[in-house]
């Protein structure tokens, strides 16, 4: 067996095991299908009698019993084909369900490595449409696999009961014609593709022209895109005439084959004396009825390697590790005295490392404002004390505990984190300050975190309050009430630990004060890692670390490091002509402050 083969069995394997909670259902569809593909040669069957009885003999009793069993037919096949569509679609949908609730449950416990990697689109679309690619392949696959095959055994079995010799003839030139087709139909598969192509060219070359045309102009370049253009043009008419060619012939071919068939059977039964008139159509219809389920059948493999293909990706999502969880043990509220030690990082497949070497002892409640370049370390290092990577070297320890000895939810639950980009969820304004394990908290708390963040202010101009709902579909707010929103969170979970990752560095010096009024509140009695551009927020930091190609370059309070006169003192001075330039100058000045100032 194959490496392939294997590999498809455990595929195969697995999806079963999704659809083995639901074998009754699974069970009556696969029955009903089976009693569905038994009826299929009774059409046939019925046309003999209705022909040689009816319209031949003028037999009374046929006359009869012939059109109600003609309804009664189609009654008992189309209720058996509800029943096996709606059992396997039920079935099928709750697999869908299954899958994508277990695909979730580990996107939410993955690894930060991994959301740095992958991107998001191809997430969704692996939770959106790989699982339904997976069941709908499944659900035709096996239709195929049991009614097809089963009506294709049932019609040549009547077939041959009817005339063995016609039916032996029948399937050798039947193949003949089928394989005519197909190497007409391919054909014709392969010029569109071409035209296709040629439309993508064609669309590339317009694209270049329309957006470059100052190019094209300054540099004379006209007829030169006139030649591309040309080119592409003139290949697509050979293409367009080609499909039109291989397109207008295959509909007389397709009936000049079926026509060399049927004049082969005719010419055959009328050489035979047994054939009577309903033999010869019941023959036709069946041979008719064969066609369809015989194309399916040519197409379940590509139904099969799409759906495996689809379960491939659905499953490497669900056999993702999820993030390392192996601490054991839990300490209630910490003080929150944090400690690095030797700590170094190096991102999976960077040059040079992140982090190397940083010492750094935080005493509880104290303030340490994190500055340097863009690029020196400070979001990996603020990053690594919610272990959202693992350290390489060194660790880190909350209250004298190595956080890797913690469980993730123990160690978490004593952080808060304000950054940058607010993340507000699809919610009420309450909902989104009291998330996760505060969710249903005390409307009064939730109103208190609000007013002390300076968010109730806003809050109460809202339709309905604190149940307004915002985010995607909701009210739309501003960078600073988004701001005032995420600290009025961190309030309500009044977490010991604090870091706040540019969490101003957004926003423009109107709600700028408001939000650092904001956040001076939330400061207050906690542990605070403060990652800021802004120097009246650095300056009343308690002791200030700069941070310079990952290590450490020096630490001390304000007025120490400006008299040491060394790197902080540099960043300052550079800072400091930025911010007191002319007001005119203010806006360009700020641009240049959030893109390329050190600090
Ligand atoms: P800062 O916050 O001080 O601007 P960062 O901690 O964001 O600096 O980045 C430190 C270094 O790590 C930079 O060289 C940056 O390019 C790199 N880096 C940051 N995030 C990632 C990531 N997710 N994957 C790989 N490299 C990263
Ligand atoms: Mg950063």
């Amino acid at each position: 067996m194959s490496v392939g083969e294997t590999k498809s069995r455990v595929l195969y394997l697995r999806l079963l095991r999704y659809v083995a909670p639901y074998w009754r259902m699974f069970t009556l569809s696969i029955l009903t299908m089976v009693l569905v593909a038994a009826t299929d040669p009774l059409f046939p069957a019925l046309m003999k009698p209705l022909l040689d009885g009816s319209f031949v003999n003028k037999d009374p009793t046929t006359i009869r019993y012939i059109p109600f069993a003609l309804v009664g037919l189609f009654l008992v096949r189309g209720l058996f084909g509800f029943a096996s569509d709606y059992a396997l679609n039920w079935v099928s949908n709750r697999v869908v369900l299954d899958l994508r609730a277990e695909m979730f449950g580990r996107l939410v416990k993955l690894p930060t490595r991994y959301y740095d990697d992958a991107s998001s689109g191809a997430l969704i679309s692996k939770l959106a449409y790989d699982v339904t690619g997976v069941t709908a392949a499944a659900t035709t696959v096996l239709t195929v696999m049991v009614r097809d095959s089963l009506t294709v055994v049932g019609l040549l079995a009547w077939m041959f009961y009817l005339d063995w010799k016609l039916s032996l003839i029948t399937l050798v030139i039947g193949p003949i014609i089928a394989l005519v087709i197909q190497a007409f139909s391919g054909r014709l598969r392969e010029v569109s593709r071409n035209a296709q192509q040629a439309m993508g060219d064609i669309t590339h070359v317009l694209d270049e022209a329309i957006e470059c045309h100052k190019v094209v102009k300054v540099f004379g370049g006209q007829d030169y895109e006139r030649r591309h253009f040309g080119a592409a043009i003139k290949r697509m008419r050979d293409f367009a005439m080609r499909q039109t060619i291989a397109a207008g012939a295959s509909v007389p071919l397709v009936q000049v084959c079926a026509a060399t068939a049927v004049a082969v059977i005719v010419y055959y039964s009328t050489q035979q004396s047994g054939v009577s008139v309903g033999s010869f159509v019941s023959f036709m219809t069946a041979t008719l009825m064969l066609l369809t389920p015989l194309k399916h059948l040519t197409g379940v493999n590509s139904s099969l390697q799409r759906g495996l293909a689809a379960a491939e990706s659905v499953f490497s999502v669900i056999d993702e590790p999820p993030e390392e969880d192996s601490g054991t043990q839990s300490i209630g509220r910490a003080d929150g005295r944090i400690e690095f030690e030797h700590l170094s990082f190096s991102y999976p497949n960077a040059t040079r490392p992140a982090l190397t070497d940083v010492n750094l002892r935080i005493a509880p409640g104290e303030t340490v404002a994190l500055v340097g370049g863009s690029g020196g370390g400070k979001t990996t290092l603020a990053n690594l004390i919610p272990r959202f990577y693992q350290p390489s070297a060194g660790r880190i320890l909350l209250d004298g505990v190595d956080t890797q000895t913690l469980t993730l939810a123990s160690l978490r639950a004593n952080l808060a984190l304000v950054s940058q980009d607010v993340v507000l969820f699809n919610d009420t304004v309450a909902a989104n300050i009291a998330y996760g394990p505060l969710a249903g908290a005390d409307e009064a708390a939730i109103a208190a975190a609000a007013e002390a963040a300076h968010a109730m202010e806003f809050i109460r101009e809202m339709p309905q309050g604190l149940q307004t709902i915002i985010g995607e579909n909701g009210v739309r707010l501003s960078g600073g009430q988004r701001q005032r929103l995420a600290i009025a969170r961190a309030l309500l979970k009044d977490a010991p630990v604090l870091i706040l990752d540019e969490a101003t560095s957004a926003l423009d010096t109107e709600s700028e004060r408001v939000v650092q009024a904001a956040l001076e509140t939330l400061m207050q009695g906690r542990t605070t890692l403060i990652i800021a551009h802004r120097l009246s927020t650095i300056e009343k930091a308690d002791r200030i670390v700069v941070l310079q190609r990952g290590r450490i370059a020096e630490i001390g309070a304000h007025a120490e490091l400006l008299a040491h006169d060394g790197l902080y003192a540099r960043l300052y001075k550079i800072q400091f002509a930025v911010e007191d330039d002319a007001s005119g100058r203010q806006d360009r000045a700020h641009a240049r402050d959030r893109s390329s100032a050190p600090l």
